[in-house]
C-alpha cells in the first residue's frame, strides 16, 4: 500500500514544548513538512505572520471558513479560532515522500480522525505528554505570555487533554527535546516503506 495519503497528528497540552520538539524534529530532518495553522489569537512576541502561524481577523476566518478553505476548525481553550488551511496539506500529501505532519488540538484531533476514511487518510495520532502536570504549570508560567485568566482556561483544556491520550495512537512523554524530537522521528518514519 502506498503511504502518499499518511498523515501524522501531533497534540500536546498547553506549554508541553511541540513548538520546541517540533523545531528540533526539523533541525534533524528538514524534509519534514509541518503544517502552518490559520488563528484568531494576537502573535505573541517573536512569532512571524506565515510561518508559525497565518494570523487572521475573526471575518477573514470565517470567510475561509465559510469558502471550505480548512481541513478542520476548532475554539482552543474557549478563546480563539485556530484551522489547518486545506489546499497545501493536499500539496505535500500528493508529493513529499514523507507524511505532512499536523500539531492540532484535541478537537481538531478528533475531528480529522473521524473524517479519515471519507479523506482516503491513513492518520497516525501522536500525543507529546509532560513529565508532570506540575512541569507543565511551570513552564507556562516561565513562558510569560499568557495573563492569569488564559492561564486558568489553558490548564483547563491541558487536563481534558490530558485524560484523552489514550485515544492516541502512540504516546511520547517530553523528558528532553532531542529525546522527544527522536522519538517523534521514529514514529514517523516507522511507517514509511522502503522500497
Ligand atoms: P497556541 O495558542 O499555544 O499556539 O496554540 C493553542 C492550541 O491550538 C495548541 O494546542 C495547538 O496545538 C492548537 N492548534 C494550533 N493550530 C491548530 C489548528 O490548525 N487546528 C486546531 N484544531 N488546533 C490548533
Amino acid at each position: 500500500m502506498s503511504h502518499s495519503r499518511r498523515l501524522i497528528i501531533l497534540t500536546g497540552p498547553t506549554a508541553v514544548g511541540k513548538g520546541t520538539v517540533e523545531a528540533a524534529l526539523r533541525a534533524k530532518h528538514p524534509e519534514i513538512w509541518v503544517s502552518v495553522s490559520a488563528t484568531t489569537r494576537a502573535p505573541r512576541p517573536g512569532e512571524e505572520n506565515g510561518k508559525d502561524y497565518i494570523f487572521l481577523s475573526n471575518d477573514s476566518f470565517n470567510q475561509m471558513k465559510e469558502a471550505g478553505d480548512f481541513l478542520e476548525t476548532a475554539v482552543v481553550h474557549g478563546m480563539a479560532q485556530y484551522g489547518t488551511p486545506l489546499q497545501p496539506v493536499l500539496d505535500h500529501l500528493t508529493n513529499d515522500a514523507l507524511p505532512p505532519v499536523l500539531e492540532i488540538d484535541l478537537q481538531g484531533a478528533r475531528r480529522v480522525k473521524k473524517h479519515a476514511a471519507e479523506l482516503g487518510l491513513e492518520i497516525l495520532s501522536i500525543f507529546l505528554a509532560p513529565p508532570s502536570f506540575d512541569d507543565l504549570i511551570s513552564r507556562l508560567s516561565e513562558r510569560g505570555t499568557e495573563s492569569e485568566e488564559q492561564k486558568k482556561a489553558r490548564l483547563q483544556t491541558a487536563r481534558t487533554e490530558l485524560a484523552a491520550q489514550d485515544e492516541f495512537d502512540c504516546v511520547i512523554v517530553n523528558q528532553t527535546v532531542d529525546s522527544a524530537a527522536d522519538e517523534l522521528w521514529d514514529a514517523i518514519a516507522s511507517g514509511i516503506e522502503t522500497i
